[in-house]
């Protein structure tokens, strides 16, 4: 079944609120099997409405608006639906008594212009709305089906958990469902991945297999397409397999997976604590960490040592490294590293410094940024350059240094 969303409302073309029904509607709909095959955003306009609509309706058999449901005149989704497939409304009674028990319910008196909500299209359905006043409506018409929802996130999703998803896998109960896993690597480039993968990816049709790199890792997705869970499922395991064949040494983790719970597993298993110092990254890596439930069993606590006073206070650094060779340095990092562990009494201390950006200090570039890991023997130290823009070059700073804890937690147990 094709399906296009329409996603309605000026406020999204002008960029003020980001499109997040689009990509819970998506992610939903082709989880159960649904293919969505258009994405289209449209503001309060009449005209422009329904031509998006029209459209929809030649390439799509499912049409999903959100959107455009309210009380207002400038809530016009319904109506153009109307318009476009020559159906008169009538007022609904049950869902008026509903709209306004809902105002009871707040103790307030039910407005005017609400009863607009509770004019249904003839021959539509009403998708009840638990959270708010705006009804959804599903539409037959010739052969294709307009489904309306309401914009208000928390309103479309409750209603599509309750109410649409169950309702379209009861109408399409044979056509199948569409499966993913995702497969997270990390210590490899995505042009290599590509490569090594070439052959695979090829020759693959069910599951595809799809490539994309995120900050600091590359992800492997392999979406199925079968009679049901089980079948898709035995899909997944046959291609999980056969990639792993190539690439199982980079393979840190399976769909939900994070470098900072890898981390954690990591510490748990060898029985070890962390600590952070960290300059640039402003404490983003310990935040990362402690994303993860349990985290207190292994990070035992981090300093934001931002200024030079702070990191010779509080980690020892040595007045005179921070004046020969600057905050942002090989010396500075390596002295943090071993500040942080000793102060905190943990078994790995990690230290990150460097330039976030936009502009040079101390002479040191832009993006230049030392990350050290102290055990109880030895301080290693690498140096990197970022090049994005400050918030997201804190993020991959971040990752970086909890990449670079993975690596040497796990070279030390090799060696031990
Ligand atoms: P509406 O039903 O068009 O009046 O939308 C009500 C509210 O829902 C808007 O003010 C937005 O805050 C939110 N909203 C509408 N469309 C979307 C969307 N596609 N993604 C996320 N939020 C939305
Ligand atoms: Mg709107």
């Amino acid at each position: 079944m094709k399906v296009e969303i329409v996603t309605t409302g000026t406020e999204l073309l002008l960029g003020e609120i980001l499109n997040t029904n689009a990509q819970y509607l998506s992610r939903k709909l082709n989880s159960i099997g649904f293919d969505v095959l258009y994405h289209t955003t449209v503001g309060d306009n009449p005209q422009r409405m329904q031509a998006v609509l029209e459209q929809a309706r030649e390439r799509a058999d499912i049409i999903i608006t959100s959107g455009g449901l309210g009380p207002t005149r400038g809530d016009i989704t319904k109506e153009t639906v109307m318009a476009i497939t020559h159906t008169d409304s009538y007022l609904d009674l049950d869902t008026w008594g509903r709209i306004d028990a809902y105002f009871r319910k707040k103790g307030i008196p039910c407005p005017a212009n609400n009863e607009k909500q509770a004019y249904v299209p003839i021959g539509a359905e009403v998708l009840q709305n638990e959270v708010g006043t705006a009804p959804g409506l599903w539409l037959d018409y010739n052969g294709k089906i307009f489904i309306m929802l309401p914009g208000p996130p928390s309103e479309l999703m409750d209603m599509c958990e309750k109410q649409l998803f169950p309702r379209l896998l009861q109408r399409f109960a044979d056509h199948g469902i569409i499966l993913s896993r995702t497969l997270h690597l990390r210590g490899v480039g995505e042009s290599r991945v590509a490569e090594i993968l070439d052959d695979v990816i090829m020759h693959q049709s069910n599951p595809t297999i799809a490539l994309y790199a995120r900050y600091g890792e590359i992800l492997i997705r392999m979406t199925a397409k079968a009679a049901d869970d089980q079948a898709a499922a035995k899909l997944l395991d046959t291609c999980e397999a056969q990639v792993r064949d190539y690439v199982d040494e980079y393979v840190y983790g399976v769909d939900d997976a994070s470098l900072a719970a890898c981390l954690g597993q990591e510490l748990l298993a060898q029985g070890k604590t962390i600590a952070f110092a960290e300059s640039c990254s402003g404490g983003l890596a310990s935040s990362l960490v402690t994303d993860v439930p349990g985290s207190s069993e292994y990070l035992l606590g981090s300093v934001v040592s931002y200024t030079n006073k702070i990191k010779n206070k509080l980690l020892n650094v040595q007045q005179e490294t921070l004046d020969r060779y600057g905050a942002v340095s090989r010396e500075t990092a390596c002295e943090m590293a071993i500040g942080v562990r000793r102060v905190m009494g943990s078994d790995l201390g990690v230290s990150i410094t460097g330039n976030a950006g936009p502009s040079a200090s101390e002479g040191k570039p832009v993006g230049l940024v030392y990350i050290a890991v102290a055990t109880e023997d030895v301080v290693y130290c690498q140096e990197h350059r970022f090049t994005s823009t400050r918030t997201e070059n804190k993020l991959r700073i971040a990752l970086a240094a909890i990449s670079m804890a993975i690596d040497k937690l796990k070279e030390e147990k090799k060696q031990a």
